[in-house]
């Protein structure tokens, strides 16, 4: 079921004019959820794509910080992530191979 975006009247999501105040409708029965292709949503796949790219979250980041700040915040944010998870895990294996050392 779609809502008419003039008067928020029901109407048949195949009807091309609404059947309450008379205004030409969108032909696409999608028109409710707006398209996330483009504009500055946030999207979290800008964080998961920094998350599994980080230097394109980063370049995204910068190109991105004055034009789409929250796409750009999101994706720096799945950089910054990935680069923690990295050194986290760096610092997760030094302590093994210093523990293993030390047990000798
Ligand atoms: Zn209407």
């Amino acid at each position: 079921m779609k809502y008419c975006p003039n008067c928020g009247n029901q109407v048949d999501p195949k009807a091309v004019i609404c059947p309450h105040c008379g205004i030409p409708l969108p032909s696409s029965s999608s028109f409710s959820t707006p398209a996330t292709t483009t504009g500055d949503t946030g999207s979290a796949w800008w964080g998961v794509l920094g998350f599994f790219v980080p230097v394109a979250g980063l370049v995204l980041y910068i190109v991105w910080h004055n034009s789409e700040p929250k796409n750009a915040k999101s994706a720096g944010i799945g950089a910054l992530i990935q680069v923690g998870v990295s050194i986290a895990f760096f610092i997760f294996c030094f302590f093994i191979i210093l523990a293993a050392d030390l047990s000798d």
